[in-house]
């Protein structure tokens, strides 16, 4: 069976690189908070667009971390997607808060504006939770409309991150996300467009004293300079708040340092392979992917849309071709977060995706003649 996501060309395409990163850090043996580590920051934020990066132990974290800073709590209401993966909404009860389910919209997948402030004016009005927060998630690599919820955050008095997990790298009218919202974050999960080999995430802003904050909670709470240090006493036991242990190891910092180099060669290769499923799809399928106007995509995920999702899924798996659904039950019908609010007239909109989604290979070494062979696979289930 062809691969879903082809690590290993990727692997080869680096070649020797890795290896010789890795060696690099057994050799110096600052296996935490190493050279790597600011390195891949300072390289991060120049990717991005933001002034500053702190990198974290996994993309959860990268979104519980900003959430800690900012004193986010009971009673707070933290409005985010539903049609996402679980780590969006699972950081507000993480820190005592609660999510509020908005829905998406049907052609990009991403948050819907107009349903996010009937939300909010919801909330305000019911009394019973403060909006604090707005998550908006880059579902399968592409930018949610940041200029309508940035103006919508700044009206309500709301802080914006964007859940870039899946979209590091994506843009709007050529500029990333960070130039709208508070904070990025990302997963360096392997599978996500820029993986490493191991868990990992970071967060993305340009407030230098949020990014001290950030600093000490991921180290246990660490004393910071303005926190006021005892001279000559090493501030990691000293601590100034209740934090937690979220580090990027300097091994994985390594690996990110050779992918980043790659990364925008690579979001341009998966660009290619988008195209050339929208060519062949086009006709075939209720829906191939509708980008935002102006929105480049990173493409985590290719998803196209199928009357007979579950037919094509099972055609598709006679035929050796691999795929997978993302997400075939929304967050406010799973258990855990089932008695959680939702906006005013309930997520239809998640729920009819729900059923209708698939994911099709989607990688930067996807060969056309391999990607051909899943295009007929797909037709052929039509035909
Ligand atoms: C993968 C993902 C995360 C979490 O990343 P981890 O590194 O696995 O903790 C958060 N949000 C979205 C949308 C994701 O896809």
């Amino acid at each position: 069976m062809i691969p879903f996501i082809d690590l290993a060309a990727q692997k080869d395409r680096l070649g020797p690189r890795i290896d010789a990163a890795i060696a690099k850090v057994l050799a110096h043996g600052a296996y935490v908070m190493g050279p790597e580590v600011r390195d891949l920051e300072t390289r991060l934020a120049a990717f991005c667009g933001a002034r500053l990066a702190l990198s974290c132990a996994n993309g959860t974290d990268a979104l519980a971390l900003p959430l800690m800073a900012w004193d986010i709590g009971p009673g707070d209401a933290i409005f985010c997607p539903s049609f996402t993966f679980a780590a969006t909404p699972e950081v507000a009860p993480w820190v005592g808060a609660e999510p509020v389910f908005v829905d998406i919209r049907p052609d990009t997948y991403t948050i819907d504006p107009d349903h996010l402030e009937a939300a909010i004016e919801a909330v305000q009005a019911e009394g019973r939770l403060r909006p604090r927060v707005v998550i908006a998630v880059d579902l399968f690599g592409q930018p949610a409309d940041y200029p309508r919820l940035s103006e919508i955050c700044r009206r309500h008095g709301l802080k914006l991150i964007a859940d870039s997990a899946q979209g590091f790298g994506c843009t709007l009218h050529g500029r990333h996300p960070m130039a709208w919202a508070d904070v990025v974050t990302t997963s360096f999960f392997p599978a996500k467009p820029l993986g490493a080999y191991g868990d990992g995430g970071a967060v993305l802003m340009n407030d230098p004293d949020l990014w001290e904050r950030l600093d000490s909670l991921r180290i246990h709470g660490k004393a910071t300079p303005s926190d006021g240090m005892i001279p000559g006493h090493d501030p990691k036991y000293l601590n100034a708040r209740v934090g937690m242990n979220s580090r990027l190891d300097t091994i994985q910092a390594a690996i990110l340092l050779e992918k980043l180099a790659i990364f925008e060669e690579e979001i341009l290769a998966r660009q290619a392979v988008a195209d050339r499923y929208g060519a062949g799809l086009g006709e075939v399928c209720l829906r191939t992917p509708t980008v935002i106007a102006g929105g480049r995509s990173t493409w985590a995920q290719y998803v196209v849309e199928h009357r007979d999702r579950d037919g094509l899924a099972a055609h598709l798996k006679a035929a050796e071709v691999p795929t997978a659904i993302y997400y075939p039950v929304p967050m406010h019908r799973q258990k855990p977060y089932a008695s959680y609010p939702r906006g005013p007239g309930g997520l239809p909109v998640s729920e009819a995706k729900a059923n209708q989604v698939i994911a099709l290979p989607m990688h930067a070494y996807l060969k056309p003649k391999v990607q051909d062979g899943v295009i007929d696979a797909v037709r052929g289930f039509n035909g």
